[in-house]
């Protein structure tokens, strides 16, 4: 794929499988194919949107990223080395440099520490503040992300849901990261507050020189926040390119099924639009259809389309999908 030398994270053919018994008395091992021979670039300060239904692998494909979980396969080149196959040792330093935002704002928060402790645990842990100069650090943060310094003695319970996403993007950031694994951030938050948050991360993008791989299943948010986006269906990437020409010029049918989905405001696009519908459920991820994985949903499936995958065919400068129809 086309792409230039500021690439700082490239996933080459990234597999990630989970072993999983037959039945209760175990027998032969089975496998769910999560990821799925997945390959795609980030260059630095850009946002790259990953995109698709839920259990199509993106959320798995950031978290084994960030390597909380352990490759199958693949690799992933973090400026410039391979750090898919890095033990705990040799991860420490990428353990500063990628930070995750988790989707859970409720979850993600240890209930029992007070916020000035949630986001100074991390400076803790790298060594890279203590005493007053930690306080100044978590109040500067705090403040960074919308908040008071005064909040540092409170606990998550006092907080709403979009204050609690904003303390979590403040302890992402304490360490100074350049990557940030933004796994649907916004999708436990109301949609009033979505906008905001996703503006925040916006502008902390320009201010600190951030590159970000923003994970989502709404569509139009992701749009907003990405120079580019990624489609994913059951495991494997369908469709990537730059946002704008991925949202005026769907080449994929899933995608363009996806897209005709949306809600827009505008009654006379309303009315002129022909909404796609996709019909049945996603097959297993543990048995996925042959050849092309979306033929079983697709309305326009041929023979071929069983019998041998679609590779990745590039239909515009940077716009590549998988598909017999391009
Ligand atoms: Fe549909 Fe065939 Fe294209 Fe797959 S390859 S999306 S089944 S037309």
């Amino acid at each position: 794929m086309n792409k230039s030398k500021d690439v700082l994270l490239e996933v080459r053919n990234l597999k990630k499988y989970f072993a999983m018994k037959k039945g209760f008395f175990g027998g032969n091992t089975q496998y769910v194919k999560a990821v799925d021979d997945v390959s795609f670039y980030i260059k630095r300060g850009e946002t790259l949107g990953l995109v698709g239904e839920s259990g199509c692998g993106k959320s798995t494909t950031g978290r084994t990223l960030i390597r909380l979980y352990r490759p199958t396969d693949g690799e992933i080149i973090y400026g410039g080395k391979d750090i898919s196959k890095m033990d705990d040792k040799e991860l420490i330093p990428y353990r500063k440099k990628i930070q995750m935002i988790f989707q859970d704002p409720y979850a993600s928060l240890n209930t029992r520490m007070t916020i000035g402790d949630i986001i100074g645990e991390a400076l803790d842990i790298h060594k890279i503040a203590t005493g007053k100069e930690k306080t100044e650090i978590v109040h500067d943060l705090l403040s960074r992300v919308g908040l008071s310094p005064d909040h540092a003695i409170r606990y998550p319970h006092e907080f709403s849901g979009g204050q609690r996403q904003r303390i979590g993007i403040a302890r992402a950031l304490a360490v100074k990261p350049e990557f940030i694994i933004c796994d649907e951030p916004i999708s436990a938050l109301d949609v009033s507050i979505q906008a905001q948050v996703v503006n925040m991360l916006s502008d902390l993008q320009q201010e600190l020189g951030l590159t970000y791989l923003f994970i989502a299943h709404d569509l139009s948010m992701v749009r907003y926040i990405s120079d580019r986006v990624g489609v994913m269906y059951l495991g494997k990437i369908v469709e990537i390119g730059e946002s704008e020409e991925l949202y005026e010029h769907p080449a994929h049918p899933y995608t363009q099924a996806l897209l005709s989905a949306i809600p827009v405001p505008d009654p006379d696009i309303v009315k002129n639009r022909k909404r796609i519908l996709l019909e049945g459920d996603v097959p297993s991820p543990i048995n996925p259809p042959s050849g092309c994985r979306f033929r079983t949903r697709c309305m326009h499936a041929m023979p071929k389309c069983a019998e041998i995958e679609p590779v990745m065919k590039e239909i515009s400068s940077g716009h590549y999908a998988a598909c017999y129809l391009l």
